[in-house]
Order: structure tokens, then sequence, then C-alpha cells
């Protein structure tokens, strides 16, 4: 046992051993400097910078995890510490990987924190050979530092010396060239646009952000609409919005697709299909805000303040409710969903993880047969989100193969067909709730409107899914459609009138507020007819998208490629 023991001990200190000549502390130090850098140098390649301002995006930042590692003649210990460093440099590279370009936006945190986790789990599968890349990166130089602090060998006095001479050459050279850069293009060249400082930022502004959310309960507690109505009283009317999710115009037969997703929909002649939406922004847990408060992407801090769309009907004498095949996600969304007289999340089954967005009908029937006289529901489906072949029963599975294991060019046509199949169950949701409001034979509205659209590997860029730093025409052309009952139209036919004159002009989610407001006939200071659909003064101006750290740009302003210009005038769809 003695001999056992000390073989074990002779050949624990052989691999030590061998370890120690193979990973010098000097040659760690330079491995680990070199992984630090790895986001920088993808950054090189993806991001439009200036040519001078990448000498100055690796030689900054190069020069300072250089000085950082020199503080401790055990570089392993500042590589351990600087573990946040690292997780975002993973999640920068995952993005990479994913949209091929952009810094992580302040969304892209939020978005982590607002998916639920079998969404993040449908998407982390999908992303499995970026997630592998990186833990193949971060993970053995990781191990290696743990390793090495055990150890008693120390970077020598002289190598620090040389590494502190070398870092200071290294940022006055980066300093040069960054001076030279940003007098050339000073928008452009700027601190804050080098990585990490850009990546820390977004999550600095992601974390004030999402506190500002948590905080929202207080500071919108004294909001009131004064909200009233100028309806008879005795008058029944329901109202429906419809939330859409990820559905993008270009994949629906109503919008001139070349398959035919939508058969029950372009069978309703009554029903107005508005041509040119956008949404302010791709991303859900803001946009879905937006359809339902008056705040927009030119004044978006105005939502920490204010209440949503059903407080107003609520105050103007409707019964609310607000359905949802989402999950609870503590955003604004949630927060407006709770001012409802009744709100209902559908439940996971056993047999299907997430329901079918038509689950939501029997609900739908029950607020239809309670009785109340006036109405308004909001339904906030799951529609088109990925995996797109969870989204349909059998009855709506139209286009076959529809079973992708990867999303590549090979499965393009299978994803695209499960992606056309969630279209055709939207299709088939709506018309079954126009059925419904038809039969209540009241004054009655539907109104519907995705949330933002989706990438489907397009073109040669291989753009998928949405909430991209960069937007794309796919995320932001959305389908909006409105169906008024006849009874509504014999008591307001200058509405569905107005609104059909409407259809071609360009608009953006903003109009949903104001236009469900001025169908309500309800009347308060915050309802604009400048953009309800069904206002003679209906303008609504130049369209804004909300741009990183909720700025307001102008979306003629946004810098599309050249691949998505070409896709918004292939639509007829305004840049502007
Ligand atoms: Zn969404």
């Amino acid at each position: 046992m003695a001999l056992g023991r000390k073989g074990n001990r002779d050949s624990y200190s052989t691999s030590m051993k061998r370890f120690s000549l193979l990973f010098t502390p000097q040659r760690l130090f330079v491995f680990f400097l070199g992984i630090i850098l790895v986001p920088n140098i993808f950054l090189c390649f993806t991001e439009p910078l200036p040519a001078l301002f990448k000498g100055a995006y690796i030689l900054i930042p190069g020069a300072l995890y250089l000085l950082l590692l020199n503080l401790s003649r055990r570089p392993g210990i500042i590589f351990l510490a600087l573990l946040p460093l690292h997780f975002v440099g993973a999640v920068q590279l995952v993005l990479l990987y994913l949209f091929g370009h952009s810094i992580i936006a302040s969304d892209m945190y939020l978005n982590i924190f607002t998916t639920n986790s079998g969404e993040a789990l449908e998407l982390l599968n999908k992303l499995a050979p970026a997630v592998i890349g990186v833990l193949l990166l971060y993970l053995p130089a990781l191990i290696l530092a743990v390793c090495s602090i055990r150890r008693s060998e120390r970077v020598s006095p002289q190598f620090r010396k040389r590494t502190f001479i070398l870092a200071m050459l290294m940022l006055g050279s980066g300093a040069a060239l960054y001076h030279s850069a940003h007098r050339q293009v000073p928008q452009k060249a700027r601190l804050d646009n080098l990585y990490p400082i850009n990546a820390f930022n977004n999550a600095r502004f992601a974390i004030e952000s999402w506190k500002a959310s948590q905080q929202y309960r207080e500071s919108s507690r004294d909001f009131d609409y004064r909200a009233s109505s100028t309806r008879e009283s005795q008058q029944p009317e329901v109202y429906i919005l419809v939330i859409g999710e990820t559905s993008r115009a270009a994949n629906w037969g109503l919008y001139g697709y070349d398959r035919n997703t939508t058969p029950r929909l372009c069978a309703r002649p009554e029903i107005i299909r508005f041509d040119d939406v956008l949404t302010p922004i791709n991303a859900t847990h803001k946009s879905v805000p937006l359809m339902l408060c008056a705040a927009g992407a030119t004044d978006f801090r105005q939502i920490y303040r204010q209440k949503s769309l059903i407080t107003a009907f609520g105050q103007a004498g409707f019964r609310t409710a607000f359905l949802s095949n989402q999950r609870h996600n503590g955003s604004f969304t949630e927060f407006f969903a709770d001012e409802a007289d009744c709100s209902r999340y559908l439940a996971p089954t056993p047999s299907n993880a997430h329901p079918y967005d038509e689950d939501l009908l029997p609900l739908l029937d029950s607020l239809l047969n309670s009785g109340a006289k006036k109405q308004f529901i909001v339904l906030h489906t799951y529609g088109s989100h990925f995996n797109y072949d969870e989204r349909y029963g059998l009855d709506c599975r139209v286009f076959t193969p529809d079973r992708i294991d990867k999303i590549d060019r090979k499965n393009r046509l299978a994803m695209t067909n499960a992606y056309d199949n969630s279209i055709v169950a939207t299709d088939r949701l709506l018309y079954q709730i126009i059925e419904r409001l038809a039969r209540t034979g009241h004054t009655a509205a539907m109104l519907y409107l995705s949330d933002h659209g989706e990438d489907l590997l397009d073109d040669d860029r291989n753009r998928f899914l949405h909430a991209s730093p960069r937007p794309t025409y796919y995320q932001l052309h959305v389908p909006c459609i409105l169906w008024f009952s006849p009874q509504y139209i014999r008591r307001y036919p200058h509405d569905e009138r107005q609104a059909r004159a409407n259809h071609a002009t360009p608009f953006d989610s903003r109009a949903v507020f104001h236009t469900l407001l001025a169908i309500g006939g309800i009347t308060t200071d915050y309802r604009n007819d400048r953009f309800s659909l069904i206002s003679p003064s209906f303008q609504p101006g130049e369209r804004y998208y909300l741009g990183e750290r909720n700025t307001p740009v102008p979306v003629r302003l946004i810098p599309f490629d050249a691949e998505d210009r070409l896709a918004f005038e292939r639509h007829g769809v305004a840049l502007r």
C-alpha cells in the first residue's frame, strides 16, 4: 500500500513537472492575453469600423489587459478575477455567430432575463455549435488558470518589466491611432465604442432599465387617464386586440406571399389590411408594451409612469381581460396585463409544453358568454415564435416536410414550411375570433398586429430569428388587420371608410393605442387622433425605431444592409 501511495505521488509529481515545463507562467500569461482579446479580434472583422480605429480597437484594450495581468506574478489569479469579462466575451461571440455582427445590445441582456427558460433552452439547442465553441475557448483557459495558481512558479520580475514596457508602447500607439481616427470619423471612433466598454455600458443600461421597470408600480401609481365613454351605456360593445408574435408580413398570403398561408382571411373582403406597418422595435418585451400605451419610440420613458389601454377602457366602463399564451416574464406586458379585471395565462399540458393559441378560444368564449355589456379583451398569442413546428396542430400542417433538427440552409425549405404552417394557424385563429364576434351581434371590432417579424435565412447573410442589434426588413414589416362587425359599420360607417382609406399609409404600432380608444368611443387627454386609423386627421408622420439604450432613430437613418433596402422596395414599404 505504501509503495502504491509512493507510486501515485511519483506519477503526480512527474505530471506536475511536465505541466510546469509546458505551461510556464510566462506562456500562460501570453495565452490568457490571447483568449481575452479574441472578441476584439472578431469584432475588428465584423464591425464597420474606420481602419485606424481598428488598430486602436486591439492596441488600447490589449495594453489594458496586459497591465491587468501584470498586477500579479501569478497571471492565473487575474484571469480568474476577470470572469465577468469572459462571460460577456462568451455571450458576444455567440451573438456574432447568430447575427454576424454588432455589440451585445442592452436588449439582449434584457431578453436573457425576460425569456422563459423553455424558450432559452429551445434557442440554446440551435446555437449549440457557438456554445460549444466558446466553451472550448474559455473552459481550458479557466482550468489552466486554476491549476497555475496552485503552483509555486511565478512570472519573473524581468518578464513583468518587459510586459509593462510593451503595454506602454501599445497604449501610446493605440492612443495615436485613436486620435487620428477620432479626428476623421468622430461619431464612430469614440472611446465608448471600444469593446468591452460598449458591452459593459449596455449591460449597465440594461440593469438600470430593469430596476426602473421593477419600480413601475410605484412610478405609475398616480397616473390617471380620466377616461370616459361617449357611447350609450346600454349599447353592447366588444373590442378585441390580438397581439401576434414573430409573424412577418412577407409570409402572409394576404400580403401577396406566393403561398396562400391565410386562406380564411383572404376569403373575407370586409377585412381591412394595412400594407405598410412597421414595429418600432424588434424585441417582444418592448414592442408589446408600446402597442398598449401612449408612449412611442420618441418618448419611451413615458412608459415608466403611464398605465395601459386596459386601464383607459376600464375607466370608461368596460370589463377588461388579458388572455395570454405567453409566460409571466416581469416585463411591462405583465404589468399591463395585471391592470385587467381578469388576466389568464395558458398553462402547459403534459402533452404540449406550450399550448396552441387556439387553446385561448375557450377562455374567450367564457368571456363572450359572461353577459358583460361592454368588453375589451387582449389576446397575447405565441403565433410564430421559434420552434415553429410546435405552434400548430395537425390540421394546420399544410406545408411539409416541416421538421428540422438544425438551422442551416440545407433545411431552409422545411423551416419555412413550419413557419408558414404557424401563419396558417394564426389565420385560423383570427378567423375563429371574427366568427365568434360576428355571432354576438354586437357592435364589435378586432385589431390584429404582430409584435415584430423574423429572419428566416432569407439571403446570403443567413440571418435568423429576431431581436438582433441591427434590424432587418423581415423583422420590421408586420401584418396588421382590422375587422368591424356589421353592427359597428351600421352605426359608425365613417370609421370603416376612414380605416379603409388609410390602408396604404405608412405607420407603426403606435396606432394601436389611439385607434382602439377611438373605436371604443373613449375620450382622454392621452388619445391623439393623429395616430388613429379611423380618424380623418390620421397623420402619423415620420417613423422612428427604438435604438440602443432607447434612443429614437428615424427609420430612414437605420444603417440597413443593401439586401434590406431592396426588400423594402420589393414589398412596397416606405423607408420613413
Ligand atoms: Zn415577440
